[in-house]
């Protein structure tokens, strides 16, 4: 339902909070966030309300200083309201966390085809996306980034989807993919954001790259890639927001 994720040099557990809350507008059932700052990661996720989130990291996570981190709030469409079923989503290796926005159509026949033998945690389509990105990493051998590619290739044509992976492995990056549903990276000195709505993210930053469908960008703190739907690299001027936050 709502998405957002900061990549930067300070702590972004609170402007991704803030982010989130902002999103509550649109309506979700449960919420959830992962930080990692390259030494240690954390994940917490809750149903209910934002507060409820806070709450439960103020209990665990107590001021867990994360430079790195991708929020969710979830809207149920597949899988009841539940604290497995909310997001973000973990590989069984545990080596990626994903958070997704819309529906993937041909999940049932995914998990079929690739994913025998392996144990799925929730019952959400979203899951299956991060299943797979663990499975053609190892058994193909393929870089995050190719295995992204290829897991969206296997999605049908018909799914909406917003995606921010993270990877263990490369702490600091955000991979970002999205098809008929909204993603927008903004720019700041402090890093980089990456938002499904722009406007609940203007407290860091009002310069936004808007993604267009089949693009995908990897995000680092001061950097960004852009890549289309053939892996070819682009680049694209930000626009400027001119309202205040
Ligand atoms: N289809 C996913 C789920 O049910 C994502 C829903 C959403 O966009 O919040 O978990």
């Amino acid at each position: 339902c709502g998405i957002v994720g900061f990549t930067g040099v300070n702590q972004v557990l609170p402007q991704l909070l803030d982010g989130l809350q902002k999103l509550e507008y649109r309506g979700y059932d449960s919420a959830g966030v992962y930080l990692n700052n390259g030494d240690q990661d954390y994940l917490e996720k809750v149903t209910g309300g934002v507060d409820n989130l806070r709450a439960a990291l103020a209990q665990d996570g107590q001021d867990f200083a994360g430079t790195a981190g991708i929020a969710h709030t979830r809207w149920a469409t597949h899988g009841g309201v539940s604290v497995e079923n909310a997001h973000p989503h973990l590989s069984a290796d545990g080596r990626f966390y994903l958070v997704h926005n819309g529906v993937i159509e041909n999940y049932k026949e995914l998990t079929e085809e690739y994913l025998q033998g392996v144990e799925l945690k929730s019952e959400t389509d979203s899951e299956v996306a991060v299943q797979l990105i663990s499975k053609f990493v190892s058994e193909n051998h393929l870089s995050t980034f190719d295995a992204l590619r290829m897991m969206i290739s296997k999605l049908d044509q018909n799914s909406a989807y917003g995606f921010l992976l993270m990877d263990r492995q490369a702490p600091d990056l955000i991979y970002v993919a999205k098809n008929k549903s909204p993603m927008l990276v903004g720019l700041s000195e402090q890093g980089n954001v990456v938002t499904s709505d722009a406007v609940v993210m203007l407290e860091v930053t009002h310069d936004f790259i808007e993604l267009h469908d089949g693009d995908i960008a990897v995000v680092g703190k001061d950097k960004i890639d852009f890549f289309d739907k053939n892996a070819v690299q682009f680049t694209r001027e930000p626009f400027h927001v001119d309202i205040d936050a």
